[in-house]
């Protein structure tokens, strides 16, 4: 999607920390970071939530926990713990609405999943 920013991101068209990449997913660093370990894992296709996958794009997205424990060794949080969430949707508050998961640690994240 021409404006999408996610979908720039994917294209390369606009700068962003990328930590993992392959033929679907794309992994970088959240811009205004919530934890000392804050990454957004998308696929590269442009998918607007959950709430709209694709057959395509279901099949890269059922890939994200592993790419997500992947990078959290890496990051070093593997064994102190770490959280995969997706926000969809207003209520869920997001924000960019280019399927993403955030992947969060490096501190305690809290038992409250909501407020
Ligand atoms: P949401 O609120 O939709 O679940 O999450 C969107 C995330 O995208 C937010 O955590 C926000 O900080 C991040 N974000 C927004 N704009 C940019 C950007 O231009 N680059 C990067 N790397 N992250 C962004
Ligand atoms: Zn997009």
């Amino acid at each position: 999607m021409d404006d999408c920013l996610f979908c720039k991101i994917a294209r390369k068209d606009i700068p962003a920390a990328l930590v993992y990449e392959d033929d679907h997913l794309l992994a970088f660093k959240d811009i205004f970071p919530q934890a000392p370990v804050h990454l957004l894992i998308i696929p590269k296709a442009h998918c607007e939530s959950l709430g709209d996958l694709t057959p395509e794009i279901a099949a890269a997205t059922a890939r994200i926990p592993q790419v997500a424990a992947k990078l959290a060794a890496e990051q070093g949080v593997q064994a102190s713990g770490w959280r995969l969430l997706s926000n969809n949707g207003p209520d869920a508050g997001q924000s960019v609405f280019h399927l993403h998961f955030h992947l969060l640690g490096g501190k305690p994240l809290g038992a409250k999943l909501c407020v």
